[in-house]
């Protein structure tokens, strides 16, 4: 996969962690306190490992999910690994990518993963 094509999906990525920080930010004080001294541009580096356990309960369990999906991906382009499925290391179709740039399995997988937690 070329690398202007991950580093625009990196973009992609960190905008929406951003955004989801943001967001977070505005609903929840005590998050807001955490990342106040923080460089907006910064935003994105904060770990979710070093948000506090009891906000991210407080967080809609949707976006924390998503924030996790977000991190995951980006540590895998870090890793060489983004574009590849995480449980069958098949190569995920771009069209996959460009509507969930943080899709770490491939269509199959997540089908079938789908159906096992239902
Ligand atoms: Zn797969």
């Amino acid at each position: 996969m070329e690398k202007t094509y991950i580093e625009k999906m990196k973009s992609a990525l960190l905008g929406m962690k951003n955004e989801i920080l943001q967001h977070l930010a505005a609903e929840n004080a005590e998050f807001n306190e955490i990342i106040e001294d923080t460089d907006p541009k910064d935003l994105a580096d904060i770990a979710s490992d070093d948000i506090d356990r009891r906000i991210l309960e407080a967080l809609g369990n949707q976006e924390l999910k998503t924030l996790k999906l977000v991190e995951n991906a980006l540590v895998r382009i870090e890793n060489g690994h983004y574009g590849k499925c995480m449980r069958c290391d098949q190569k995920i179709p771009r069209e996959r990518l460009d509507a969930i740039p943080y899709a770490i399995l491939c269509i199959k997988c997540k089908t079938s993963e789908e159906l096992r937690n239902r």
